[in-house]
């Protein structure tokens, strides 16, 4: 199938205009961002929409803001914004890593952090780069607004917390002091959905020891971070015999599948080696934040 099946067209021109047009239309909507996941399941015929709410004019939606002690990003941000951002990769390096692996320019420009993470596909690498950063989801309704930590907002592989006649406007973002992150991907070739990947986000005590820790993993079969290393590298000084034994445990919490990237123990490979680097990097950023 290369055409989709025959639909409607709305462009919603605030989000109160778009959350009445979801009410309006009911479930049998959707709404389309940067199309570049809609579009292919609507060809596929994956997604039958009678009806498509463009948010693409929703330019309230589309912000990077430094409030507090937390950083907000609209929904409509697009990846090449993020990429681009020297405010976001200052706080949250593993946020460049992880869009400079993204597809290719052609889908950065148009793709949004907001319909990436309603997709939720489970090889989407902002998914994990939120679960190990601990953000938090803002989602509006005709109910008013919730917010979601992303443990609740990701319900599944392709489901999420958003109900049908709700939006994601916002990803909140905490901000930790003395703290690191890092992102690594192996793909089949540039610009490819992630054979594997591993993100990390660590913080560390004024005595140099780990205050806190998050691993998470993609394409990997795991939808939560591993608790099992967050739960090791507490309170321990970086070092590598420790990165080895978080690799070790996620490579046994994760559960991938045999596909066409990969047989299964390659891919627990990867989820070994690729935590170790990651937790190498994360935390070698974090101390250099504490020197400087
Ligand atoms: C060739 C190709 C390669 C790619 N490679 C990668 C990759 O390597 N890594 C990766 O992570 N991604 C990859 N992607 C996906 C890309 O990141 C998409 O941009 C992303 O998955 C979807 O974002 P979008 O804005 O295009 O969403 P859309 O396609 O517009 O929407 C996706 C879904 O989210 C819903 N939605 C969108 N915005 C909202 C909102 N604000 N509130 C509620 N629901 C919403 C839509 O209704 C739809 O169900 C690739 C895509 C393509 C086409």
């Amino acid at each position: 199938m290369q055409i989709p099946a025959p639909f409607d067209y709305v462009r919603a021109t605030t989000v109160d205009n778009a959350l009445e047009l979801l009410a309006r239309h009911g479930p049998d909507s959707r709404v389309i961002a940067g199309g570049h996941s809609l579009l292919p399941m609507m060809k596929l015929r994956l997604a039958r929409p009678e009806w498509l709410i463009d948010i693409n004019d929703l330019y309230e939606l589309d912000f990077i803001l430094r409030d507090g002690d937390r950083l907000r990003i609209g929904a409509m941000t697009r990846h090449t914004t993020l990429l681009e951002s020297a405010e976001v990769a200052g706080h949250f390096p593993i946020v460049r890593d992880a869009e400079s692996v993204i597809a290719d320019p052609i889908v950065r420009n148009r793709g949004t952090i907001g319909g990436s993470l309603c997709q939720a596909d489970p090889a989407e690498d902002l998914s994990t780069v939120c679960k190990v950063l601990g953000a938090e989801a803002v989602i509006r309704g005709p109910g008013g607004e919730r917010i979601l930590s992303m443990v609740d907002f990701h319900r599944g592989p392709y489901e999420t917390a958003v109900g049908p006649d709700e939006l994601l406007c916002e990803v909140r973002f905490p901000i930790r002091t003395r703290s690191g992150s890092a992102y690594e991907k192996v793909e089949r070739r540039v610009g490819d959905w992630a054979v594997g990947a591993a993100g990390a986000a660590v913080s560390l005590a004024e005595d140099g020891t780990i205050d806190d820790a998050s691993v998470g993993l993609t394409a990997l079969g795991l939808d939560h971070t591993v608790a099992e290393a967050a739960a090791l590298l507490r309170g321990q000084l970086p070092q590598e015999e420790l990165f080895v034994e978080a690799g070790r445990l996620a490579a046994a919490a994760c559960d991938p599948v045999q596909d066409q990237r990969g047989p299964i123990d390659y891919k627990r490979h990867l989820a070994d080696e690729l935590t170790r680097r990651v937790l190498r990097l994360a935390c070698s950023r974090a101390a250099q934040t504490q020197e400087g």
